[in-house]
């Protein structure tokens, strides 16, 4: 459901919940609430469902739901997370660790989940607040000062 005030563009992009179909906000079927009639109700004109729409980012040609909100110049953005405008010198941060044991023996079956939940919480911890993205598995590579400093041990 969404609820007014309506983002600062004109006619943005909505998502029918029930049957995925996609359209935009004015294209929704628009009647008075028969049990209230002051109330405002809009039907999908694909599958008929009732106020179960789902605003979409307002990039051009993104279909995913929009999930940020951001204070623009003229209003709002209301965009995906990949299409949330950054503010200048604002770059997203990786951090990168290669950790492991040179035989390959010491780690048991199921390690890569734990270890990752130990950084994720690490994580939460430092910015009191969920990761974004958190990868990890087994295809990492050292370089060649990396595999120096492996073979010694
Ligand atoms: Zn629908
Ligand atoms: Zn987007």
């Amino acid at each position: 459901m969404i609820e007014p005030p309506y983002p600062y563009y004109a006619d943005p992009k909505v998502i029918c919940v029930a049957c995925e179909w996609r359209g935009r906000l004015a294209e929704r079927l628009d009647a008075r609430n028969p049990f209230d009639p002051g109330v405002a109700c809009y039907g999908c004109p694909n599958c008929q469902a009732i106020d179960d729409f789902l605003l979409a980012c307002d990039e051009d040609g993104c279909w995913k739901t929009a999930s940020c909100e951001t204070p623009a110049a003229d209003g709002y953005r209301q965009t995906c997370r990949k299409h949330k405008p950054r503010r200048q010198g604002e770059t997203m941060k990786i951090w990168v660790c290669k950790i492991g044991d040179a035989d390959g023996t010491a780690l048991p079956e199921g390690s890569d989940l734990p270890m990752r939940q130990a950084v994720e919480e690490e994580y939460r911890h430092l910015t009191g607040k969920e990761p974004d993205f958190c990868f990890s598995g087994w295809g990492g590579e050292l370089n060649e000062v990396e595999q120096k400093v492996a073979a010694e041990k």
